[in-house]
């Protein structure tokens, strides 16, 4: 949903502030993700996140963001994005992806990353280390006067060079006061097109990778997106600065 028009500059005090909320945003999903082991429920995952939250003393960003009922979007196997956490138990082999964002002084930070429970198939690992590669050719592109499309572009190239498919439904977007402020980056497209980079620009990159096809749909709970063909999906995110000395990841 856009909040804005245009995409915002951020002065260097407001980059201070996304620097220190993408500082604990890390620390967050970090913790998370070391408490995911099989038996676990996706509530429960999301409730530890609720605790961190409050431990952290910053604000659930997603919480009636729209309506959606938890902190954390959890979403397992084949759903994409968007998953609201419930009594869906992990097992070894499965795939997880927790998306997590949080207000801190009035700011956002946004991130993302996809774990295995326990032995996945091979297949599942080289999705895994495909999708987090795919961000990091997204982010190097992320850099003082190239175009937008250079970081859509560099996803889909690589992604689709390791034979996965990328969502073109769902993008990411600009960040800082709003969730979700211009521009919107999908993951795929042409180079060289779209707005000019400029320094103080901050970007949520987060590509979706598909084992099969890139299409999806959206199950009747109005939220959780799953893959068209039922395969599994991953999803990596990070909040990302541009600045004179390049891409500056914020939730790392
Ligand atoms: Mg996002």
């Amino acid at each position: 949903m856009k909040q804005s028009r245009t995409i915002t500059i951020k002065t260097a005090e407001e980059l201070d502030i996304l620097r220190e909320a993408g500082k604990i945003l890390s620390k967050i999903i970090k913790e998370v993700q070391c408490s995911l082991k099989s038996g676990i429920s996706t509530e429960q995952i999301d409730q530890l996140t609720e605790k961190l939250i409050k431990d952290y003393k910053v604000i659930p960003a997603f919480k009636g963001y729209r309506g959606f009922p938890a902190c954390a979007c959890i979403s397992t196997n084949e759903e994409v994005v968007h998953g609201i956490p419930g009594k869906r138990i992990l097992r070894e082999g499965d795939i997880v992806s927790l998306d997590v964002g949080i207000i801190y002084k009035n700011y956002y930070s946004d991130t993302a990353v996809t774990a295995g429970i326990g032995n996945i198939s091979s297949e599942l690992e080289r999705l895994l280390q495909v999708t987090n590669d795919s961000l990091y050719e997204g982010i190097k592109q992320a850099k003082v006067d190239s175009k937008l499309s250079n970081i859509s572009h560099a996803i889909q190239k690589y992604v689709e060079g390791n034979n996965f498919s990328v969502v073109r439904e769902f993008v990411g977007h600009g960040i800082g006061k709003n969730l979700h402020e211009d521009p919107e980056i999908p993951n795929f497209g042409p180079p060289d097109t779209g707005p000019v980079l400029k320094e103080g620009m901050v970007l949520a990159i987060e590509p979706m990778v598909n084992i099969g096809s890139w299409q999806t749909r959206i199950l009747s709970d109005g939220w959780t997106v799953v893959t068209g063909d039922g395969k599994q999906s991953a999803h990596f995110e990070h909040s990302v600065a541009i600045t004179k000395n390049g891409p500056e990841i914020l939730t790392e």
